[in-house]
């Protein structure tokens, strides 16, 4: 693990220190944490979003994409097999 890792009072059930985080750098930033006295937890989602809110979110910042090549294309059938990336 590349990240760090602490405890923190659990919000939902008001334990002390019940609540085992973590956050790591490494594809990029994830934070992820669960409460071992009442279950609750809470992770970084990996999905990717629908062609209509990709483009909105390159009209918000000017985003022109480029050509997206083959080798780009394996390398992302192989991240979001490796990362189980939702489709
Ligand atoms: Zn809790």
């Amino acid at each position: 693990m590349s990240g760090e890792s602490h405890v923190e009072d659990c919000p939902r059930c008001g334990t002390t220190l019940s609540m085992e985080c973590y956050s790591d750098w490494k594809p990029h930033s994830m934070v992820g944490g669960v409460c071992h006295q009442c279950g609750y937890a809470y992770t970084t989602r990996l999905f990717i979003i629908g062609k209509q809110d990709l483009q909105e979110e390159r009209e918000n910042i000017n985003y022109t994409p480029i050509e997206t090549t083959e080798e780009m294309k394996r390398r992302m059938e192989k991240y979001d097999k490796d990362m189980g990336v939702e489709q």
